[in-house]
């Protein structure tokens, strides 16, 4: 069993790939060819934003938009302290500080309560992570950034495609910045990512900043860096659209499956959803009791999981002494007992079956 199994969804997908990259072979422009603007508009109405910028992964798309919006040295950036370390360092690459914030317990999210207390003058943007999946309280946390006027960039490395009050992640703030990692829920064969943004001039800055802070060719206006896209990644992208919708479907319908499978075993929190939004379960993650150990129980039954994630930042070496002032106990029972259930599309309802049995096992 796999734990994503991107080699049934190219099964399914392999004429149209095929045919996509066959065509960026034939017309051979690998840097900036039609495939990458075309991505760009596919998904700009996709998530409703008015701009997407594609660039070189989710990491440079966080790294882009903290730059265009101008954070630097001194600068402060609220955000989660339960995520992937890329979120805190792209802000510590421009010598701003991470300022870390608490999650809440059941959807592992930003705790929105939390943000106001800690805005000082430093502070220069709010980036919430939209973890596993499942868009943050972004109306709530939008206001609180009006209120101070700063810009909120949404971590939507996880989230493509999931909904939230009628709109679509990515574009529910100032900057939407989302992943093309083979794993990620809309992933290509290599790295790539997206910024996405209804603001003209950021979107411009977004652009020029991806190659070399060019305005025009060999005039570099502004500090910029090499983070395109390549086309072939985008070809990728774009033959993976013509089933997406098919497969946020697919992954609703294992999700729910899962809660539905899970609700009578007793030593397994499921994960909550808003009734305000989807879920399309980048990480299908539950709580258990002595994770460790029921991780091997499942791995000697050759299921495999994983664990999103085992520490928060303020307790990572790195981020340590710089986010000394961190207070987040929630992230720290949630470090030590989450768990990363299979999950793709392509997922059966007989290896679901399996994990929903091998854990029951486990945990009993
Ligand atoms: C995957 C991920 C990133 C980074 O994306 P890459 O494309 O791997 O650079 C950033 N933030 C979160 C929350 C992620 O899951």
């Amino acid at each position: 069993m796999q734990f994503t199994d991107l080699k049934a969804q190219y099964a399914a997908l392999k004429p149209i790939i095929d045919a996509r990259i066959q065509r960026v072979l034939d017309h051979g422009q690998y840097i900036l060819g039609p495939e990458v603007a075309e991505m760009e508009s596919a998904l700009a109405s996709h998530t409703g934003a008015r701009h997407c910028i594609s660039v070189a992964s989710g990491t440079e798309a966080l790294l882009i938009a903290l730059m265009a919006l101008g954070v630097q040295a001194g600068d402060e950036v609220i955000t989660s302290a339960f995520t992937f370390a890329a979120t805190a360092e792209t802000i510590a690459l421009l010598g701003a500080r991470p300022v870390l914030v608490d999650v809440e317990p059941d959807t592992c999210n930003l705790d929105v309560s939390q943000v106001e207390a800690r805005i000082t003058p430093k502070t220069r943007a709010i980036m919430p992570v939209s973890l596993y999946g499942q868009v943050a309280d972004m109306d709530e946390l939008n206001a609180i950034a009006a209120r101070h006027g700063l810009p909120v960039i949404e971590d939507a490395a996880q989230s493509f495609g999931a909904a939230y009050r009628g709109r679509r992640s990515c574009a529910l703030s100032t900057f939407g910045a989302t992943s093309f990692f083979p794993s990620k829920p809309l992933g290509c064969y290599g790295d790539g990512g997206a910024l996405l943004t209804d603001d003209d001039a950021l979107a411009q800055a977004a652009r020029e900043i991806r190659v070399h802070g060019q305005s025009g060719r060999y005039r570099h206006t502004r500090i910029g860096v090499g983070g395109r896209m390549d086309t072939l990644q985008c070809a990728v992208i774009l033959g993976k659209l013509e089933r997406f919708a098919w497969e946020l479907e697919r992954r609703a319908a294992i999700g729910a499956r899962y809660d539905a499978l899970l609700a009578g075993v007793r030593g397994v929190q499921r994960p909550t959803v808003r009734p305000d939004r989807n879920c399309v379960w980048a990480q299908y993650t539950v709580r258990v009791e002595r994770r460790d150990a029921v991780a091997a129980a499942l791995k000697a039954e050759g299921i495999p999981t994983a664990v999103h994630y085992p520490r928060g930042l303020h307790r990572q070496p790195a981020f340590e002494a710089m986010c000394a002032d961190a207070r987040c106990p929630v992230t720290d029972v949630l470090a030590g007992q989450v768990l990363s259930l299979p999950m793709s599309a392509d997922l059966d309802a007989a290896d679901q079956d399996r994990v929903v049995e091998a854990l029951a096992r486990a945990t009993a």
